[in-house]
């Protein structure tokens, strides 16, 4: 049977998310154990995605029962998803790591520190301080990613350290500090709630973010509903217009966009006079994208593209731009980007309510791991290069200055590299799992399998990372410990220790406090003794930087004010009436942070994806998010009953059914989908939700990143996961 979309209950989450919001119980969510009674609650914050909803925690005898979404949190008022109701039940799973793992063989903590420090400290000393390197991840608490930072690069001599935020928010860091002059998303979600036009590109919040979708639906002014992405999304069917792109057309469209508004008088001069650089340059380079050219490139017609800037410039005032992966994963990655802003900076759609150029974050911590995971920044958005710099941090943080290297981290795909040529021996990779979710996974695979020493430390000891470790430290989840997240609006959530970790598993924390001590840096970090006292130290990193927050009075005013968004200077908060720093969004005065306080135009010509489609492969593979209760490589939610219920029960490729006519292919049978790197055998479900010549597969399964390829933005080092060149072979 062909259906177009097909929807099921397993398929369909855009209106199964509402339904949860509404009637979690019908799913077997939030319902307490009937032996049970809870005493007390405590306030989390969700350790999924970048939402960063509110919890609360139901507690017995001081112990997690179950949790319930916070009525009072200004992020979701008593709402989340499928991941968030199920947030404590995956800490059960049988394959939580409860021993270190040594060759596979569990061993007590004494033994795996030495082996630990030994085998780093002979790699670092005979090779050199680059010859190790730590890949971390946004999934922890900031402060712990802080004192891994620290201890790896000025305790133990590491010069490379970067995180899985690579993949997924870098570009937007590269954007933002280019265009803006720092890594600085703008708004606050009352944005969502106070747009006239929303326009959403690579983005599917639907699925990928449901409690920022429900925020749009709480918008009362009629908003139009823009979905710009090359698939028929969850978001694209609730919006009011999809415009469905060829893949990665996305820059040729933006600045046709830019055309059009230029042409038509959509401008706003006044905004564009006193607040930005480089302009004129820019409508020259806009110049050149007729709607002629636009429209053949894009395959969206003339008449379509007018009556989309028509509806950016249609007089109504507020309009909001957001992105997410599908802008953030291209090989023209930053570019992209930053056409958006320039959308919003010539409108001058930003620092007002309801607008913005908005990049919706992907992990729960992605934001604090920008700013504090001492990886490519210095801590608290500094400069590794800049002496003054490393000058303030070391007064900052106590740490002698001649311990702080003077160079930035190689990124992500750079280590890698890396390593296959033999120069990083040692990798330590600390919750993420790369040999399941980086591009072009057989060689990843067969690189790490290269290395002298690779250490995994996670919360499962199943991890397909873990399963290829020399070491396994087992790690504390969520809810076993404490710290704080930033979530994708620049708010810091605290989020406590509820319930033990299993078996002798530790708290990262407390394990980089025992490396400290082993590797005999202990004295050098006897400061960073507790989750809050780190949080101390950070603020006074951050100090005079646009993320300043030496307003907040610890850990007790982040707790009762539901969270405190940065900026928050000592001078604001004993200025600031409490009310006024609940919600907050940037450039409110039109200034930035470069040093003429103007934002940039930025922009470049567009290229063709480095993997073209050929007679040998002749389709062009997408991937990307399943169902909204499903989370990256499903190390967590893959071990919930109830998240394992709402997502499909094998693979399925979505193929259009005029290409399965021409293929022989019929819905629900099984096809080989082969590129130059790997090849897979699935399921296919026929679907108008792609293009004939397209196809689509969710990330979540193991096999998927065999097919992608690596190729990566020159700027941010992003890898691409949207465009690799595909062959569809029937298998009967
Ligand atoms: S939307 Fe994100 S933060 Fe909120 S409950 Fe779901 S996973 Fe957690």
């Amino acid at each position: 049977m062909i259906t177009a979309p097909a929807m099921t209950f397993r398929e369909w989450t855009g209106p199964l998310t509402a339904d949860l919001v509404l009637e979690p119980a019908k799913f077997g969510l939030g319902q307490v154990p009937s032996h049970l009674v809870p005493d007390a609650t405590a306030k989390a914050i969700c350790g999924f995605c970048s939402t960063g909803c509110g919890l609360k925690i139901h507690l017995k005898d001081g112990e997690a029962i179950n949790l319930t979404p916070d009525p009072d949190y200004p992020v979701n008022f008593g709402s989340a998803c499928p991941k968030g109701w199920e947030a404590l039940s995956v800490l059960d799973a049988p394959d939580r790591a409860t021993m270190p793992l040594l060759h596979g063989k569990p061993v007590d903590w004494d033994t795996a520190l030495r082996f630990f420090c030994d085998n780093m400290r002979r790699i670092l000393d005979q090779h050199g301080p680059g010859a190790a390197a730590f890949l971390s991840t946004g999934q922890i608490m900031f402060e712990e990613m802080a004192l891994l930072g620290a201890l790896a690069k000025f305790g133990m001599g590491m010069l490379h350290g970067d995180g899985n935020t690579r993949q997924c928010m870098a570009t937007a860091v590269a954007a933002y500090k280019e265009s803006f002059g720092f890594d600085a998303p703008p708004f606050t979600y009352a944005d969502f709630e106070e747009s006239d036009v929303l326009v959403f590109i690579g983005a599917n919040p639907c699925i990928a973010h449901p409690i920022m979708w429900q925020r749009v639906l709480r918008n009362k002014r009629s908003p139009e509903i823009i979905v710009i992405d090359p698939r028929t999304t969850e978001t694209s069917m609730a919006a009011t217009r999809h415009y469905a792109i060829k893949p990665k057309s996305d820059l040729a469209l933006l600045y046709g966009l830019a055309h059009l508004i230029i042409r038509d008088g959509g401008l706003d001069p006044a905004f564009i006079e006193a607040h930005t650089n480089g302009f004129e340059e820019f409508a020259a380079f806009a110049a050149g994208f007729a709607p002629e050219r636009v429209s053949a490139e894009t395959g969206i017609s003339i008449e379509r593209l007018i009556f989309l800037s028509k509806t950016i410039i249609s007089g109504k005032p507020r309009v909001s731009f957001w992105w997410t992966m599908g802008i953030n994963q291209g090989h023209q990655a930053t570019r992209t980007a930053q056409a958006i802003i320039n959308l919003a900076l010539m409108t001058g759609n930003i620092g007002k309510p309801g607008t913005g150029a908005n990049s919706i974050t992907g992990q729960c911590n992605a934001m604090g791991s920008r700013l504090f995971s001492n990886t490519t920044n210095l801590l608290g958005g500094h400069d590794f290069r800049d002496a003054m710099h490393r000058e303030k941090i070391a007064h900052a943080t106590g740490i002698p200055v001649e311990r702080i290297p003077g160079q930035p981290s190689l990124a992500y795909d750079q280590i890698i590299q890396a390593a296959d040529e033999g120069t990083v021996k040692a990798i330590w990779f600390v919750a993420t799992n790369p040999s399941h979710s980086w591009v072009d996974q057989n060689e990843m695979n067969r690189i790490l399998d290269k290395l002298d020493f690779l250490v995994v430390q996670d919360m499962y000891c199943s991890t397909e990372t873990a399963k290829r470790a020399h070491l396994v430290l087992p790690a504390a989840g969520w809810g076993e410990k404490e710290g704080c997240f930033i979530n994708s609006e620049r708010r810091i959530g605290h989020s406590p220790k509820v319930r033990r970790a299993p078996g002798q598993a530790l708290a990262d924390f407390h394990i980089f406090r025992l490396i400290a001590q082993y590797w005999g840096c202990g004295e050098l970090l006897r400061e960073w003794s507790s989750p809050e006292a780190i949080f101390r130290i950070l603020q006074r990193c951050s100090e005079n930087q646009p993320c300043d927050i030496t307003g907040i009075h610890g850990y007790e005013m982040v707790r009762q004010s539901g969270g405190v968004q940065w900026p928050l200077t000592a001078d604001q908060a004993s200025t600031f009436q409490a009310s006024s720093w609940k919600e907050r969004r940037l450039f409110e005065d039109g200034r930035f942070f470069t040093s003429d306080q103007r934002a940039k135009f930025v922009f470049e010509a567009p290229e063709a994806p480095p993997e073209q489609c050929s007679a040998e492969y002749p389709f062009i593979l997408m991937t990307g998010r399943g169902t909204s209760a499903q989370w990256h490589t499903e190390t967590r939610t893959g071990k919930s009953a109830i998240l394992e219920k709402m997502t499909p029960a094998e693979l399925m490729l979505d193929l259009h059914p005029a290409d399965a006519v021409t293929l022989g292919v019929r819905d629900g049978g099984k096809v080989r989908v082969v590129t130059k790197r790997g090849e897979l055998t699935t399921k296919v479900r026929l679907t108008s939700c792609v293009k004939p010549g397209e196809v689509y597969l969710p990330m979540h399964d193991p096999r998927v990143n065999q097919l992608t390829h690596a190729s990566f933005d020159p700027h941010s080092r992003q890898p691409s996961y949207k465009h690799s060149a595909v062959r569809i072979e029937s298998t009967h």
